[in-house]
């Protein structure tokens, strides 16, 4: 990979990623710190409010719809702050109708981009306002990639893998994450959806619509995306009652994806019973390399330790050790260093102790 073409694909800053939904913060996530940004998350208006509040930050990602306080109020009570009347608001919606990118702009917003992210662009857009950075970020994939790697199906019905893995900047265990996260989160979602629909207020269907459109982007499910694009746009212009139902369209492409996901991961459990145990697991050396960089980034203040950490989370075979993890990523996330690497010493201790039980 010519490091010269790498270094121009890199910016420096704090950003503030602001997103209710689950799957679509973890690929905004990956895809800014793969840009080499510090990444800080609330998940919704408010709570980027009071992160503003007690964190500095280059720029904020803003997502539209969110419970508690949305998108555009949020925009326009920061405005309203002397402080952060020049800060740079960045809006992402997967939005099925032209007028969006004004009433974004109109909220105090100063641009906008689509979801799903698409990664150039993003870069694209984000060098409006941040420098250009210089060094990779700690724990890249490439350069220190210890985990077990996980392979791609070679076609999945529903999905477009090549597409969809280059939503997530090529991570493919993110990818295969985000799979699972969506069939457990949006697994019911035609249920969800009738509902909603029946239930008289047809914005209450179009706001489930237009989460299950972003979401099916950025996991790479684009015919679903499409019919969910359509079925808004529909909602929207009410060609759509709840006498109607959900089309035929939407209905087959949210079951032919769901069938394939749900039978990939049956396969895959298949797989891992006849795997010999232990047999993906990394080897102790590769954990301790890892946890030895991890207390060097610590101790360097270095947040880069965030994305080490989560490398650490899918080597480390411990369930036992998750809250442990989740204690020390909090810890990062707050900039709490030295408490950071109170906790890893713990967690080395713990697994020590698993090791000699
Ligand atoms: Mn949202």
């Amino acid at each position: 990979m010519p490091h010269k073409a790498e270094s121009a694909r890199r910016l420096a800053g704090n950003v503030l990623l602001v997103e209710d939904n689950i799957i679509n913060q973890q690929v905004a996530r990956e895809l800014l710190e793969n840009l080499g940004l510090l990444v800080h998350t609330a998940g919704n208006g408010r709570e980027a409010l009071d992160a503003l509040y007690t964190h500095a930050f280059d720029l904020v990602l803003m997502d539209i719809q969110m419970p508690e306080m949305d998108g555009y109020e949020a925009t326009r009570r920061l405005r309203a702050e002397p402080a952060f009347e020049k800060l740079p608001v960045v809006a992402m919606t997967a939005h099925a109708m032209s007028g969006d990118r004004e009433k974004c702009l109109a909220a105090g917003m100063n641009e906008h981009i689509p979801k799903p992210i698409d990664p150039e662009g993003l870069l694209k857009t984000l060098s409006q306002w941040l420098e250009p950075g210089g060094q990779p970020a700690p724990g890249e994939e490439d350069s220190f990639d210890t985990g077990p790697d996980v392979a791609l199906p070679k076609s999945l019905p529903g999905l477009d893998l090549r597409w969809g893995l280059e939503r997530v900047g090529g991570n493919r265990r993110l990818f295969h994450k985000l799979r699972g996260d969506f069939v457990a989160n949006h697994g019911q979602a035609l249920q969800l959806l009738e509902e909603r629909l029946g239930g008289g207020d047809p914005n209450d269907a179009r706001r489930e619509i237009h989460t299950l459109q972003g979401v099916a982007g950025n996991i790479g499910a684009r015919d679903l995306q499409q019919a969910a694009r359509r079925l808004e746009t529909a909602l929207v212009e009410g060609r759509i009652t709840a006498a109607d139902g959900l089309p035929r369209e939407f209905r087959d492409a949210f079951e032919v994806l769901i069938g394939g996901l749900t039978r990939l991961e049956e396969d895959e459990r298949t797989q891992e019973a006849v795997t010999e145990p232990g047999e993906n697991v990394a080897s102790d050396v590769d954990i301790a390399i890892l946890l030895d960089r991890l207390d060097q980034l610590l101790e360097e203040g270095d947040p880069g330790a965030g994305k080490l950490l989560r490398q650490v989370e899918t080597t480390l075979p411990d369930p036992d050790l998750l809250n442990t993890l989740q204690l020390l990523a909090e810890q990062i996330e707050r900039y709490d260093f030295d408490q950071a690497r109170e906790t890893l010493v713990a967690l080395c201790e713990n697994l020590m102790d698993h090791h000699n039980a």
